[in-house]
């Protein structure tokens, strides 16, 4: 499962603690908050529809895109980063606004340790090792990674394009030896369209020199965490005009998402 490497070593067989990991209700750490569905970014409805410091008000780690696809947002810890063009991490202001983010108050719990092991694979363990396929829950990976690929998307302009148009409107950005957080949120298929089905990761560097919407990575090694949630909060858009007339009846929203972010995030 997530060993070797794990937590408990027991005769020399290490085992993960992932198993044991359960919401926990104290402080609403069981709540993941989510603004937007990632639906209505497929007919490119962009615009900023809450800002950085409501969704603060909800928990104090997430992530998120910015209006027009503005960067992407990593927040730890209560601060709020942005990864825009250029790959380094800036602060962003509480009226920084978004069209889709996730929030929640963090209660992670330990799992395991993993040495050099694909992001593929890495996930793949993750959600094994817990069983919490069915789930929504949020995983974070600090250590140093041997290998970091991300993206960010450059801020587009109204009218906004689709998705799918946007998806080649990105800077690419490579790191080795690279330390930091990787913050992710899981997503069970059934939810696929309201976010994408699997795993969604951002990260950010230790040192804030670098970040984004990670697309590969090779952990070398570090320490996973983990925190399930029983209760997803969907806030939605309801007096923005343009959503309020999209007919989403003619968008193709579970293969536009699949095209545009392949399985593992947006
Ligand atoms: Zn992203």
């Amino acid at each position: 499962m997530c060993g070797p490497g794990g937590a408990i070593n027991v005769t020399g067989v290490t085992q993960s603690l992932a198993k044991n990991i359960r919401p926990i209700t104290e402080h609403g750490a069981n709540v993941l908050y989510q603004h937007g569905t990632l639906a209505l970014l497929v007919p490119g409805l962009l615009e900023g529809t809450t800002t950085i410091g409501e969704l603060l008000r909800h928990g104090d780690t997430g992530i998120g895109t910015g209006e027009g696809l503005d960067g992407e947002l990593i927040i730890l810890d209560g601060i709020a980063y942005k990864i825009g063009q250029s790959g380094v991490a800036e602060r962003v202001p509480d009226d920084f606004t978004m069209p889709f983010a996730n929030s929640h108050r963090a209660a992670y719990q330990y799992q395991c340790e993993r040495t050099d092991i694909g992001l593929e694979e890495l996930n793949k363990r993750i959600v094994e090792a817990n069983g919490r396929a069915n789930s929504f829950f949020s995983v974070i990976v600090h250590g140093t990674f041997s290998f970091m690929k991300t993206r960010a998307v450059i801020k587009q302009q109204a009218p906004y394009p689709t998705l799918l148009e946007v998806a080649d409107r990105q800077a690419i950005f490579l790191r080795h030896d690279v330390t930091g957080t990787m913050l992710g949120y899981f997503s069970p298929v059934m939810f696929h369209g309201a976010a994408v089905a699997g795993f969604h990761e951002h990260f950010l560097s230790d040192d804030h020199t670098f970040g984004g919407h990670v697309l590969d990575a090779v952990l070398g090694h570090g320490k996973i965490y983990s925190q399930v949630f029983d209760t997803l909060v969907t806030h939605l858009p309801v007096d923005d005009p343009e959503y309020r007339n999209h007919d989403f009846s003619r968008d193709n929203i579970a293969e536009a998402i699949t095209s545009a972010e392949g399985d593992t995030a947006h």
